[in-house]
């Protein structure tokens, strides 16, 4: 798969997501939609949530049928779409949909693959287009073992290349990472991979075992800690924004580092957040595949505010186990989708967390 198993790309005063992000009410719209606009890639990287495919499906959803999307989107008062894969440049009317949702007040992203197909002259090309910023993922520092996992030789080299170029066309740079057992040796050496690279935004994604990823192994609810201590010191340090997805449990962790709880929830699935596949069948997110409809039969946005799978996620007392009765389960919840790829049950708790709740249930 592309760029990143789905997940959620960022927001940064200088790229997507600068204008409403602070007035975003989770029961009316999500903060960003993903939109997988084609499965289609020529990589196959190990933890790869759409299983992806070389060649286009003829049930994408047309461009017709995107803009419809795009509109839905935009009118439910989402900020952010970000245009996925699959390798989103395998779709030659990218710049027709990036335009079109700039024209509608949308901040655009695109996450594309490191294949032939990213060149300088594509990257101008959806910089022309109006494309807000463009994120890459970089899984280990050094080629062998991110194009290891990403299953094709020469995608370091082409993701360097790819940075550079969208230097080069002026668009924010966001890099995206995925930690999992098998990286986490890498974590200081992607510290500093990041710091030199000019980035805006640093998306550090924690494993969720679905889709191609079923088999690998997640880092320890005790690693979890020690890598938010050591994400918190970047934070601070560095000129880039650092947000972490699948780790929903850093809201209880920073609640309890500053001695208040935060104001507003994390952005979990089907809470601040929706996935729309190639076909547009819509989910909480990408790695929590129970879809609530189709966009083509139902608008993403009744969808989203309306599907008993959404308005369940957004509820804190329908958590079970541990996420049922923890005090901060308004801000954090856990990873819906690692519950439900690790319990089976998307309301199920969140075994990434160390945490021995108090036994009260905030609402
Ligand atoms: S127990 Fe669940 S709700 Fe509480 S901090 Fe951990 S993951 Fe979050």
């Amino acid at each position: 798969m592309s760029g990143h198993p789905t997940g959620i790309p960022g927001v940064h005063p200088k790229g997507i997501g600068r204008p409403k992000i602070d007035s975003v009410d989770y029961n009316k719209c999500p903060l960003l939609v993903i939109w997988e606009i084609t499965r289609s890639c020529g990589l196959a990287c190990s933890h790869c949530r759409a299983a992806a495919q070389l060649g286009r499906d003829p049930r994408e959803l047309t461009t017709d049928e995107g803009k419809t999307l795009l509109d839905d989107i935009a009118g439910m008062g989402t900020p952010i779409c970000i245009l996925s894969g699959g390798d989103p440049f395998n779709r030659p009317d990218l710049e027709d949909l990036i335009a079109y949702g700039k024209r509608i007040g949308l901040r655009m992203g695109t996450i594309p693959a490191a294949t032939e197909n990213l060149t300088d002259e594509r990257l101008a090309s959806i910089k022309r287009a109006g494309c807000d910023q463009v994120a890459f993922s970089v899984d280990a520092p050094v080629a062998g073992p991110h194009d290891h996992f990403r299953g094709v030789p020469g995608a370091f080299e082409k993701t360097v290349k790819g940075i550079e170029g969208a230097h080069k066309a002026g668009i924010p740079v966001q890099i995206n990472t995925c930690f999992a057992e098998w990286n986490l040796p890498y974590l200081e050496d992607m510290i500093a991979f990041v710091k030199e690279k000019n980035i805006v935004f640093w998306e550090v994604f924690f494993l969720i075992p679905t889709g191609r990823g079923a088999n690998m192994k997640g880092i320890s609810a005790k690693d979890f800690e020690r890598v938010f201590a050591r994400l918190e010191e970047v934070r601070k340090e560095s000129g880039f924004h650092v947000k972490l997805t699948e780790a929903q449990q850093l809201y209880r962790f920073q609640s309890l580092a500053d001695g208040e709880m935060k104001k507003s929830p994390a952005v979990n699935a089907g809470k601040g957040f929706a996935f729309v596949d190639f076909q547009g069948d819509a989910y909480p997110s990408g790695f929590l595949p129970v879809s609530a409809g189709n966009v083509q039969k139902r608008p993403m946005s009744e969808i989203y505010r309306e599907a008993s799978l959404f308005k369940d996620l957004r509820d804190p007392e329908k958590l079970q186990g541990k996420c049922g009765r923890c005090e901060y389960n308004w801000i954090c919840g856990g990873s819906r989708a690692r519950a439900f790829a690790m319990t089976g049950s998307p309301f199920g708790p969140d075994p990434s967390c160390s945490y021995v709740p108090k036994g009260n249930t905030v609402a």
